[in-house]
């Protein structure tokens, strides 16, 4: 299920330090390796074993005077729509400004938590001034310093109960979304796939009003379908129409087990691209990259080499990710789409036999085993996969601590040499004996 909690508020507040605060635990490598410029309005944060979007609406507003009040008011409408929590930041040193009221009076018809964050209670001298906010009519407050960093455990410790429990889904069909920028192609392709034969679609209503998921089941494929392409929204606001397909995209791929990120083959794969991508990656989906309008380019025999090495330098470095050419109008490869998801997710659901696994990973360790360091060696004894949704591999040995990121990578490296992960990510860890 999706857990997406929207940071709102007006602005100088400190949403863009608030979320920079809890999402930085998480900067995972990949992103300074990558050496991509970083979308810095979503990403995912952590508290207690619980993984959540967070999202700022700050990075969405303009600044021009006369479309930010507007702006931000529709924000908040959609985060009510669309968040499952909401954090509502006001600044302690200002009190309690004329929008900050206008903000809580849409935030309290709305169903969603809502927890009101007062911010900048940089030292316990200011938590008087903190009561003022509780006359916003919300509830509880949060005094906390999104610069220091004090509250915000308290803060998340209420804000993770709110989500919900990991349960079981209704069906255990896999679920696709197919992600991208507008105008790529996704209806196009949703349409090729299931327009005529109307028959083989059942809409079936998701956890909100507009969220539809469609069952498919033809030419030897079933799976559920995140439609999130039908679902445009009009906003009176252009620069919210991104953040709220943003939203839409983050909340499919959240429930989603396959991540199908459509690129149209004229513009190529662009930060917004990378960003969903490192999203999905992080989230341990499984992944496959759609070059779509493919008629288009003018091809030789090392184009679609050209194509391939140009997309897997930028979603470096985990590049193991299948990459289909396709045209919808011209029908080609379309159906090739489906198979490919069908395999990335059996390699997501793979489990491989323990003896399998150590027969042919402890050889290659042999072989070319950890780098002793400070003069010790490291033994690695016994591999195993754990039962999860992704593929998990833990490595025993030793001396963990004395193993690398270099290494890890070798052997991630071999482990997708020999039994296949493509388009998965695949988590590695070395414990104690
Ligand atoms: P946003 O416009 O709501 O995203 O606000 P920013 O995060 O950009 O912060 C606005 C200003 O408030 C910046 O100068 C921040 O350094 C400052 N600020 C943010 N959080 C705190 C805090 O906890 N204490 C203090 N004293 N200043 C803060
Ligand atoms: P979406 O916004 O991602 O859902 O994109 P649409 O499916 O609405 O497609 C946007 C435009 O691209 C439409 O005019 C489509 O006809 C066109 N289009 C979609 N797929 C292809 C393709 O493979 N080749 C070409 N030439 N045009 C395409």
């Amino acid at each position: 299920m999706s857990n997406i909690v929207a940071i709102v508020g007006r602005p100088n507040v400190g949403k863009s330090t608030l979320y920079n605060r809890l999402t930085e635990t998480r900067k995972a490598i990949v992103d300074d390796m990558s050496g991509v410029t970083r979308d810095r309005h979503y990403g995912v944060a952590e508290w207690i074993g619980r993984n959540f979007t967070v999202i700022d609406t700050g990075g969405y507003v303009a600044n021009s005077e006369d479309v930010f009040e507007a702006a931000i008011r529709e924000q908040v409408t959609i985060a009510i729509e669309e968040a499952s929590a909401i954090l509502f930041v006001v600044d302690v040193t200002t009190g309690i400004t004329d929008l900050d009221d206008e903000i809580a009076n849409l935030l309290r018809k709305g169903k969603k938590p809502v927890f009101v964050v007062v911010n900048k209670v940089d030292n316990t001298s200011l938590n008087g001034d903190a009561a003022i906010f509780y006359s916003l009519g919300l509830g509880e407050i949060y005094s906390i310093s999104s610069m220091t960093g004090s509250g915000t455990g308290e803060l998340l410790d209420e804000v993770v109960k709110t989500f919900d429990e990991d349960v079981v889904p209704e069906n255990t069909l896999p679920k696709y979304a197919i992600v991208g920028r507008p105008n790529v192609g996704k209806s196009s392709i949703i349409n090729a796939l299931i327009g005529k034969d109307r028959n083989i679609v059942t809409p079936i209503a998701g956890t909100t009003r507009d969220s539809i998921h469609i069952h498919y089941n033809q030419y030897g494929h079933e799976f559920m379908l995140i439609d999130t392409a039908g679902l445009r929204k009009k906003t009176k606001v252009k620069e919210n129409i991104e953040f709220y397909s943003v939203m839409r995209t983050i909340k499919a791929l959240e429930e989603a087990d396959i991540i199908i990120l459509m690129i149209d083959a004229q513009e190529g794969i662009e930060s917004q691209d990378i960003n969903i991508f490192h999203l999905a990656e992080k989230n341990k989906k499984g992944i496959m990259v759609v070059v779509n309008k493919w008629d288009l380019i003018e091809k030789n025999n090392k184009t679609v080499k050209v194509f391939e090495e140009a997309i897997r330098e930028k979603i470096a470095p985990f590049t193991d990710v299948p990459i289909v050419f396709t045209s919808v109008t011209e029908k080609q490869r379309v159906l090739k789409v489906l198979d490919v998801a069908k395999e990335v997710y059996q390699n997501r659901a793979k489990k491989i036999p323990t003896s399998k696994l150590n027969d042919i990973m402890l050889p290659i360790i042999e072989n070319y085993p950890p780098p002793a360091l400070k003069g010790k060696f490291v033994k690695i004894k016994y591999v195993t996969q754990i039962n999860a949704t992704s593929p998990m591999f833990a490595f025993f040995c030793n001396l963990p601590q004395y193993i690398k990121e270099p290494y890890r990578r070798f052997i991630e490296n071999k482990l997708r040499e020999n039994f296949d992960f493509s388009g998965v990510p695949v988590q590695i860890f070395f414990r104690q004996k």
